[in-house]
């Protein structure tokens, strides 16, 4: 079930079977509305049966065929409405004494790195790629790669390690998940608890979106192999974590919505149909101006493929940062 025996497949498969892209979907299937959510989904999980609004990102052939975070229209007006009042409860805030909004942040991370034991294969890998992944997460949200800059810097504080063989792998929407993240969640709304370990259903990763309501769920759950120097091929330069942070931080998929509608909420990134998995250059599957955006970090393509977020989604991930996560 865990993602090993996938990778292992692919890996010996060699290059055409890739297409094991990870999902990155954000879909949730039964998604809670944050404002209602409550003790139901936290976090946003992803995925779930039992619905959260977390967006997975998921490789090709995955067993779950929509991630679990993939967003109904219905979901997206849902957390749209949410934004504008938590928006507005900011703004009450602020004239009455104080919050600041803050134009760049400095994002504290806890690293909760889940083990089934002591190998390798267990789930113990090494400091060095923890580090290496917040080097990556730096210059990707730095526009060091190549695309817009944004606020965020990431500072790591701590590394957790933790052996338990019931939070092993780690399976989206369960009840172990929940008694993990209850258990090990620290920090404000402002912390970024990442969790590491084998996943479920070929899952490259999944994330919660911001709620008004700090929930134990909230936080970012990453395949260790997917860090830079991994062994997930393909997905192993660290860009999962950065796209489940995006999430994290309010950002949907680049093909959100399709063609139609608002989309994915950030007018510089082109409507995109469908995801997009290795790296499809030239792909364009709507006919509104522009090709698919698919070397965003919010799309499913390769490691390699992606690289940029825009400058759009920058001031869509501050925006959010203020009104939900900002002390
Ligand atoms: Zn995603």
């Amino acid at each position: 079930m865990g993602l090993r025996p996938n990778l292992l497949t692919r890996r010996v498969a060699g290059v055409a079977l890739t297409t094991l892209a990870l999902l990155l979907s954000t879909a949730a299937v039964g998604v809670v509305p944050a404002a209602s959510a409550s003790s139901a989904a936290p976090g946003g999980a992803c995925s779930g049966p039992a619905g959260s609004q977390a967006n997975a990102r998921a490789k090709p052939g995955a067993a779950a065929l929509h991630e679990p975070n993939e967003l109904t229209a219905k979901q997206v007006r849902e957390r749209d409405a949410d934004l504008a009042a938590a928006l507005r409860e900011r703004a009450n805030y602020r004239a009455g004494a104080g919050a600041t909004t803050l134009a760049t942040v400095t994002i504290p991370v806890v690293v909760h790195v889940i083990q089934e034991n002591s190998t390798r294969a267990g789930g113990n890998i090494p400091d060095s790629l923890i580090t290496s992944q917040i080097s990556v997460l730096n210059q990707a949200y730095a526009g060091g790669t190549g695309g817009a800059t944004t606020a965020f810097a990431f500072r790591l504080d701590k590394i957790n390690r933790v052996t338990n063989t019931s939070w092993y792998p780690i399976v989206d929407g369960s009840s172990a998940e929940r008694s993990m993240k209850s258990s090990l969640r620290v920090g404000g709304k402002n912390t970024l608890n990442i969790y590491l370990g084998e996943l479920s259903d070929d899952l490259l990763g999944w994330a919660t979106f911001p709620q008004r309501n700090l929930s134990s769920m909230d936080g970012v759950v990453v395949l260790n192999e997917s860090l830079p120097g991994g062994t997930a091929t393909n997905y192993n330069q660290g860009d999962t974590g950065t796209h489940e942070i995006g999430h994290w931080l309010n950002l949907y998929h680049t093909f959100q919505g399709g063609c139609g509608g608002s989309g994915d909420g950030v007018s510089d990134t082109p409507a995109e149909a469908s995801p997009a998995y290795q790296c499809p250059t030239g792909r364009n599957t709507c006919s509104a101006t522009g090709l698919d955006p698919i070397t965003n970090f919010m799309d499913y393509t390769y490691d390699s493929c992606m690289y940029q977020f825009t400058t759009g989604q920058a001031s869509r991930m501050l925006t959010a940062w203020n009104a939900y996560r900002a002390a």
